[in-house]
C-alpha cells in the first residue's frame, strides 16, 4: 500500500507518537494492563482508513460481515461512527474498545466518550458471533444509548435492541434476539430469574448467557455487587410487626442496648433483654423463641440505626430506600422482608405486602454467569484488587484524550458541622458571584436539603437533585454547567449524563471557560475515595477547565463512626477552620477505615452467598435436565413400575412425559425455595447461637448448609414418585391442581438493599474495623 499522505492519516499518525508518550510518562501504572499492544495496533487501525472510507454504507456493512480482527474491527467502527453520528472516535477511545475486546476493564474519564468505545465493543464481539449484553446503572440509559448507538450498530450490519422495567415478554424477546441488547442489570438478573421457572421451554425468554459488557463497571460490580435480586410469588400475611416496634420504641439507649461505634451493630442489654422478656412474657434465649429473638432484633435495629432522610424516606405512604453507594432513592428496592415491616410500623405505615421468596440471584452472581466479562468506568484502579479477587478482570488505565486541566484544591477542615456548613455557603456564594456553575455534591438526601436551604437564605437559587425528585434528574445535570448554574446533588444522581460547559445548548460556554469551568464542592468525604473521584470527574471533562474541593469537619460521620478515638487537633481559626496536617491525616486515615470494612464485608459475605451459590448451580443444571432431556420420565417409570404400566395404557409416551417433567419441576422448585427460606433461617439465627458459644458463623453455616441440601434431591424425588403415584393422570395429561400442585399465580421481582441490616455476618465483623484501625498506617 502506498505511503497516502491524506490529512486523516497524517493526524493519527501523530496522535499515536504523542499518546505514547503520554502513557509512557505516567500510565504505566503497577497492576494495570500494558497498552502497548493495543498502541501497536493503531498505526494498522489508520493504514486501512483510506480504503475504508471510499466505501459507501452498504460497502462497509458487508465488509464488516467479513472482518473479525481488532484492527479491522476498529477502522471500520471509527468510520461507522464518523457516518452515523459524526463524531470520529478518537485513538483513546479505540484503546478502551480494544482493551474490552480483551475482556478487561477500560478505566477512562467521565466524557470520554465510553459510550461510543463500549459500542464498538459491542459491535466487535457481535461481529465475532458472540451474543452481547450491555449493562447500565438504570433503565434511562439503557434505552438512551441503545437509540444513540444504533446508526452505528446499523452502518455495521450488527442488530442492537433494549430492556426496560416495563418491557412486556415478547418486546424482550425481541431485545434478546438483537446481536447487542443493551438493559439496566437488574432487568437481565430478573429475567434469569424468571427463566429460571418456566416449565416450557419455549417460555424461556433470555438465551444462554455470553458476553457482558458492563457501564460503570466498579459501581454494579463492587458496589451494588451483593444486592440480591429477588423472586418472590404468592401472597401471605405479615407478622404482628406493630407490637414489636411498640417493645423497640420503649427501650432506652444506652441502658437497654447500646449501639457499636460505627454504627452497623445494635445490642439488648441485660437490662434491656429483661424489659423485652417482662413485655412479651416469655424467655427469649431459649430455643423455642429464637425467632422471636431474632425479630426483637430487627425491630430494634430498624428502631435505632436506621434513620429517616438518611437511610430511607417517608413518601406517599410508603418508605423509599436511600440506596447508599448513590445517595438516591433506590426504586423498588426493599430491605429483607422483616426489617422492611418493621420500618413500616417504625413509621406507622401499614406494612406493605411480602411473598415468598422463590429464588434469589446476587449481581456478582449473575455476572459470574457470562463466560466473557468486560466493562468501562471512570473509577476502577482503586478496586483493582477487588475485581481481580472477585471477578479475575483486569484494568487497562486508558489517558485522556487531552490532558485533564482540573485544579482539585486540598480539602477545607472545620471543627463542627454547623463551621464547615458556613463556609461551604459562603464559598459557594463566592465562586457564584463570578458566574461561574457551581455543583455541590451531599452524601445524604437531608444534608442536600439543609445546604440548600442554607443556601436559600443567602438568596442563592439552586436546584436540588436527590431522592425526591429523581424523575428528572439527568435534564437537570445536563444543565448543571451552565452561567451561573448551582446545582445540589446526592452522590451520582444523574450518573451517565454529560455536563457540558454552558448546559446542553452550549451557551457561554467559552466565556464559562474563561472564569474556570465548573467548581465541584463536596460537603464532606465519601465512605471511600473512589466516590470522591467519581464527583471531582464531574468537572474537568474532555480536558475543560475547572475545580474540586471538598469540605469536611471532623464532626461528619466518616470521622466519628471509623476514627471516633482519634484525639481532636485543636482548632486554629476563629471560623473553625482547621490548618493542622493532623486533621488531613485523621480524615483520610478514617475513609481507609471505611474502605478496609467495606471490603471485609463483601468479602464475608461472598463466602456465605458463594456456598448458596454452589447449590444453586446443581440445582438449575438438574431442573435443565428434566426441563429439556425429559429426563423425569425414565426416572419415576424406574421408580414406580406398575403406576407406569397402567398409566402406559390410557396417555401417550408424550402426555405421560410432560406429567412426569411438571410433577418434577414443581417438587424441585418447591424445595428450593423451602431450602433458601432455611437457609435464610439458618443465617439469621446461627450468629445469635454461634457466637454464645464461641463458635465460627460460617462454620455453623456450612454444617447445617451442607446435609441440608443433600437431602433435597432424594427429597424431590421421592415426593415426585408420591404424586405420581397418586395424582390423576388421563390421556390430556396430569391435573397437578387437584393435588394441590398449583404454581403461584402471580410472581414479582425487586431487588434488596444491600446489607444495611445487622446480619450475622455483619455483626460477626463489627471487630473488623478495631482490627484495621490499628493495622493501618496513620493515626
Ligand atoms: P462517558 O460515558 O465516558 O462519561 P459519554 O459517552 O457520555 O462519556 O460521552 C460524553 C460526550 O462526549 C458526549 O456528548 C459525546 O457525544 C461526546 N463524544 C464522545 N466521543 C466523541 C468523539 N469521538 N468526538 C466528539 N465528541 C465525542
Ligand atoms: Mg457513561
Amino acid at each position: 500500500m502506498g505511503r497516502a499522505a491524506t490529512p486523516l492519516r497524517v493526524r493519527h499518525g501523530y496522535a499515536v507518537n504523542g499518546l505514547r508518550d503520554r502513557v509512557r510518562r505516567f500510565l504505566q501504572r503497577p497492576g494495570t494492563v500494558d497498552l502497548r499492544p493495543y498502541l501497536a495496533l493503531l498505526p494498522d487501525v489508520t493504514g486501512r482508513q483510506p480504503a475504508v472510507d471510499r466505501l459507501p454504507d452498504a460497502g462497509l456493512t458487508s465488509l464488516a460481515r467479513a472482518t473479525t480482527d481488532d484492527a479491522g474491527i476498529c477502522a471500520l467502527g471509527r468510520e461507522a461512527a464518523r457516518r452515523g453520528l459524526g463524531q470520529q472516535p478518537f485513538d483513546v477511545q479505540l484503546l478502551g474498545t480494544l482493551a474490552m475486546l480483551s475482556g478487561q476493564i477500560a478505566e477512562m474519564a467521565t466524557g470520554e466518550g465510553k459510550t461510543l468505545s463500549g459500542a464498538l465493543a459491542a459491535a466487535g464481539y457481535a461481529l465475532r458471533g458472540r451474543s452481547v449484553h450491555l449493562m447500565t446503572v438504570n433503565d434511562y440509559l439503557a434505552r438512551r444509548d441503545a437509540e444513540w448507538m444504533r446508526p452505528v450498530y446499523d452502518l455495521l450490519g450488527v442488530s442492537v435492541g433494549w430492556i426496560g422495567q416495563a418491557s412486556s415478554p415478547e418486546d424482550r424477546s425481541a431485545a434478546y434476539a438483537a446481536q447487542v441488547t443493551y438493559g439496566p442489570v437488574s432487568e437481565f438478573g430478573f429475567d434469569v430469574l424468571r427463566d429460571r421457572f418456566v416449565t416450557d421451554v419455549r417460555a424461556l425468554i433470555a438465551g444462554p448467557p455470553d458476553v457482558a459488557i458492563i457501564d460503570e463497571a466498579d459501581s454494579v460490580l463492587i458496589d451494588e455487587a451483593l444486592v440480591p435480586l429477588v423472586l418472590a410469588g404468592r401472597v401471605e400475611a405479615a407478622e404482628s410487626w406493630l407490637g414489636m416496634a411498640e417493645v423497640a420504641r420503649r427501650l432506652r439507649p444506652g441502658l437497654d442496648y447500646q449501639t457499636d461505634e460505627e454504627g452497623r451493630n445494635v445490642y439488648l442489654t441485660d437490662c434491656g433483654t429483661q424489659a423485652v422478656e417482662a413485655a412479651l412474657g416469655i424467655d427469649l434465649y431459649t430455643d423455642a423463641h429464637v425467632g422471636t429473638l431474632t425479630r426483637v432484633n430487627v425491630a430494634l435495629h430498624a428502631q435505632a440505626l436506621l434513620r429517616r432522610d438518611v437511610d430511607y424516606i417517608v413518601r406517599d405512604g410508603k418508605i423509599a430506600l436511600i440506596s447508599p453507594s448513590r445517595g438516591r432513592v433506590a426504586r423498588l428496592q426493599r430491605w429483607p422482608d422483616g426489617l422492611h415491616a418493621a420500618v413500616e410500623a417504625k413509621e406507622g405505615l401499614s406494612i406493605s405486602r411480602s411473598g415468598e421468596i422463590l429464588d434469589s440471584l446476587t449481581i456478582q452472581s449473575l455476572v459470574g454467569r457470562y463466560p466473557v466479562t468486560c466493562g468501562m468506568t471512570g473509577t476502577a484502579v482503586t478496586v483493582g484488587e477487588q475485581l481481580r479477587e472477585f471477578y479475575g478482570l483486569e484494568i487497562a488505565v486508558i489517558p485522556p484524550n487531552r490532558p485533564c486541566v482540573r485544579a482539585d484544591e486540598p480539602d477545607r477542615l472545620f471543627a463542627t458541622v454547623a463551621q464547615k456548613e458556613n463556609a461551604l455557603a459562603d464559598h459557594v456564594a463566592s465562586v457564584h458571584d463570578t458566574g461561574r456553575p457551581v455543583l455541590i455534591g451531599t452524601l445524604d438526601v437531608a444534608e442536600s436539603e439543609r445546604i440548600a436551604a442554607r443556601l436559600a437564605r443567602a438568596s442563592l437559587n439552586c436546584t436540588v437533585l436527590n431522592a425526591k425528585n429523581d424523575a428528572a434528574e439527568a435534564a437537570i445535570v445536563a444543565e448543571a454547567g451552565s452561567r451561573g448554574a448551582i446545582t445540589v446533588s446526592t452522590q451520582m444522581a444523574g450518573r451517565g449524563t454529560d455536563i457540558r460547559l454552558g448546559g446542553t445548548e452550549g451557551d457561554h460556554s467559552e466565556e464559562i471557560a474563561t472564569l474556570g469551568g465548573l467548581h465541584v464542592v463536596g460537603s464532606g468525604r465519601h465512605s471511600c475515595a473512589r466516590l470522591d473521584q467519581q464527583l471531582r470527574g464531574r468537572s474537568g471533562r474532555q480536558g475543560d477547565p475547572g475545580s474540586s474541593v471538598f469540605f469536611t469537619s471532623m464532626q461528619d460521620e466518616l470521622v466519628t463512626r471509623y476514627a471516633p478515638d482519634s484525639a481532636p487537633p485543636a482548632q486554629t481559626a476563629g471560623d473553625g477552620r482547621m490548618r493542622e496536617l493532623a486533621a488531613k491525616a485523621t480524615v483520610e486515615h478514617a475513609q481507609r477505615v471505611a474502605e478496609g470494612v467495606s471490603l471485609e464485608i463483601h468479602r464475608n459475605t461472598w463466602r456465605y452467598n458463594k456456598l448458596v451459590e454452589d447449590q444453586r448451580r446443581i440445582v438449575l443444571e438438574h431442573r435443565d435436565r428434566v426441563l429439556r432431556a425429559g429426563a423425569a420420565l425414565p426416572a419415576l417409570a424406574r421408580r414406580s413400575p406398575d403406576r407406569f404400566t397402567v398409566l402406559s395404557a390410557v396417555a401417550s409416551d408424550a402426555v405421560l412425559a410432560e406429567a412426569a417433567r411438571q410433577i418434577t419441576l414443581w417438587h424441585l422448585d418447591r424445595a428450593w425455595a423451602d431450602h433458601l427460606g432455611f437457609l435464610a433461617e439458618v443465617r439469621e439465627g446461627i450468629h445469635l447461637r454461634a457466637l454464645g458459644r464461641g463458635l465460627d458463623p460460617l462454620d455453623q453455616f456450612h454444617k447445617e448448609a451442607v446435609p441440608a441440601f443433600s437431602r433435597l434431591f432424594r427429597a424431590v424425588e421421592e415426593r415426585s414418585v408420591e404424586t405420581f403415584e397418586t395424582v390423576p393422570i388421563t390421556a390430556q395429561g396430569a391435573d397437578l391442581g387437584a393435588a394441590g400442585l398449583k404454581r403461584p399465580s402471580a410472581t414479582w421481582t425487586y431487588l434488596v438493599e444491600d446489607n444495611p441490616f445487622g446480619t450475622d455476618i455483619d455483626r460477626a465483623l463489627h471487630s473488623v474495623a478495631r482490627t484495621i484501625r490499628t493495622i493501618l498506617p496513620g493515626r
